[in-house]
Parts: C-alpha cells; structure tokens; sequence
C-alpha cells in the first residue's frame, strides 16, 4: 500500500498534523512513540500553551494521548532510520520494516544528543540504528550499545542474547536489569574507531575498548541519515511559510525546522505542514503523476 503522507514523530507536532490529516480523511502512517514526546511529559510547569493556565507536562501530554486514543488515530511504534525518495513517492526504513508514502511530514523534534565523531562514517560497515535488522550479524560478537532512552531497553535485552558481551553506554538514569553480559559504563564513548570497518569505541579518558559494531538507539536520528539530501539552515530543516522542503513532497514542522522550540509553534506548524501535504496531493492528482 501507497499511504497518502507519512509523519515522522509523535510530538505536538506529529500530533497536529495527524489531527489534520485525519480530518481530511487522508491515509496516513504516524510512525514514533505511543508515549508521544518525552519533551512534553518531561515539562514541569507549562503556562504558555493556550486553553490551560497552568499544567505540568504529564497533564498535557495525558490531554494528548487522550485525544489520540478518541480520535482513533494508530501509532507505528517504531524508530525510522532512514526515508529515500523514490521518484514521485518515498521509502520509510522502520526497524525491519519498509513502508511507501507519497508525502512525508518530517516532526522529529530536535536531537538531544548528537552523533559521535566516526559514527556517520560507519553506517553499515559497524554502526547500526536497528537491533531487530542487524542483531543477527552480531551472534557471538562484542558489541557496544550506546542507548538515551529507558524504552529501548527490550532492544539491548535482544541484543544481549546474541552477542557475547554488550558494552553499555546508557545516557539516562534508572537502568533496569539487565542481562549479566550487559557490562554498564560508567564513563562516556567519545568516538567510533575503524579502518574500514568498526573496531573500537574510543572513551572520554583516551582509553579505548575493542568491539566488532556499535548499536546507536537513540530517540532521534541525525538528519544526515535520516533523510540526507534535505536542506538545512543551522542546523535546522530549511522550510518555506507552507513548510515546505527542497524536496518535493517533503515537509517538516516542529522543532526540527528551528526556533522557538515551543509547543504552540510546533502544533501551528503541524497543521500547516498537514494543510500543504493535502494541496499537493491534490495538485499531484490533477497533474495525473
Ligand atoms: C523540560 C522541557 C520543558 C519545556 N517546557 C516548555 C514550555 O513550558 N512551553 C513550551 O512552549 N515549550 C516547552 N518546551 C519545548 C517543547 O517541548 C518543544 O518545543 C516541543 O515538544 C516540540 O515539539 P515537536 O513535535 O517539534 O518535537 P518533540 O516534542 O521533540 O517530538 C518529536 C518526537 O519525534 C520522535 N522522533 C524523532 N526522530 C524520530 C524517528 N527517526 N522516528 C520516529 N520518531 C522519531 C521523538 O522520539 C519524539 O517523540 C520544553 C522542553 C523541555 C525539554
């Protein structure tokens, strides 16, 4: 199947634009987190959001999965690795999955970590964003897993039962229990190292460990292997008022597209991304491509 858009992000970005779209009665895939955005819940106090004077982040991002569940809207609990496109269409990589859409609508937020130095250069020759896909090529094998977020967890468990020994990196607090060949460390990696191929993790003290791949799971993906020939400006998804990219069919809203990172600019460029995806197709079906 051919899906209408794909939205990538479950922030209140994602989120108007699904809301959009869904009134407009578009086929849509909303691929990220049934938990939404670690970015709202994590919110103390929120008293710039209009219609509620004063809310912490859960009660909002709650107000939120509460109007997903009653607009009936599925989430793809999934992590996209990289979008290709594909001539009048694009190609999502989604673990081991690979869906098609005519349009997508970039909500990825901004990266909380960046990559490490020597990671982009590795991308398939060591360095992997997917358990499921490349768990297999590790049986037996040491491994790194440098991980930000506490609901990847099942993805090392997965990677622990087939590698050797799992060198930890964990940029969160409150690591569950973990298989006993998951060795936590205590310091941070600094860097990828490698020939050709991936052979070390360099750490922040000058030492390194010796490892056959590296497992990034993090919950963003650099922009580069995201979707590599989108324009940028600082740093940001370059986008016109329509939010429209260099791309054609490739829109973005958010965070992702720069500042201010604030929920009612996410949720305003949301909509107008989702507005502009529904006049292209449009445009595309009079024009018969
Ligand atoms: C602690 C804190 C407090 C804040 N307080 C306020 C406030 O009071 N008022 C205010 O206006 N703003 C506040 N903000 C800013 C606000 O949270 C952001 O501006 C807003 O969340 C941006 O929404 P977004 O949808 O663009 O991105 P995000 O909320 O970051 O959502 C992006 C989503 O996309 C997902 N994603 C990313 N890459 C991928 C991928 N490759 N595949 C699948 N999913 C992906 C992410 O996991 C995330 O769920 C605060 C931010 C923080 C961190």
């Amino acid at each position: 199947m051919i899906y209408d858009a794909a939205i990538i992000g479950t922030g209140p970005a994602g989120l108007s634009a699904a809301l959009t779209l869904k009134a407009n009665s578009k086929q849509f895939l909303w691929i990220g987190s049934r938990c939404l955005s670690d970015k709202v819940a994590k919110a103390e106090k929120i008293s710039n959001y209009p219609g509620f004077s004063n809310v912490s982040g859960e009660e909002l991002n709650a107000a939120f999965r509460k109007q997903v569940e009653d607009s009936g809207i599925q989430i793809v609990e999934q992590m996209v690795n990289s979008i290709m496109p594909m001539g009048s269409s694009y190609a999502i990589m989604a673990g081991s999955e690979f869906y098609q859409a005519q349009t997508v609508i970039l909500a990825t937020g901004i990266a909380s970590n960046g990559t490490l130095p020597g990671e982009q250069e590795k991308v398939g020759r060591g360095v992997s964003y997917c358990a499921t896909c490349d768990g297999m090529l590790y049986k037996g094998k040491t491994i790194a897993v440098i991980c930000n977020n506490a609901r990847f967890e099942h993805e090392v468990k997965y990677l622990a039962e087939l590698a050797k020994t799992v060198y930890y990196f964990a940029g969160y607090k409150g690591i569950c229990n973990l298989p006993a060949n998951v060795r936590i460390m205590e310091e941070k990696a600094s860097g990828v190292l490698g020939d050709q191929r991936v052979s070390a993790v360099a750490l922040r003290s000058g030492s390194t460990i010796a490892v056959d791949g590296v497992f990034c799971l993090r919950d963003s993906v650099s922009l580069a292997t995201l979707l590599p020939n989108v324009a940028t400006e600082k740093n940001h998804i370059a986008v016109d008022r329509a939010m429209v990219t260099n791309l054609p069919g490739c829109f973005a809203a958010g965070d992702c597209t720069g500042r201010p990172y604030q929920y009612a600019k996410a949720v305003g460029e949301g909509n107008v991304a989702a507005h502009s995806v529904i006049e292209y197709l449009a445009e595309k079906e009079k024009r018969g491509v």
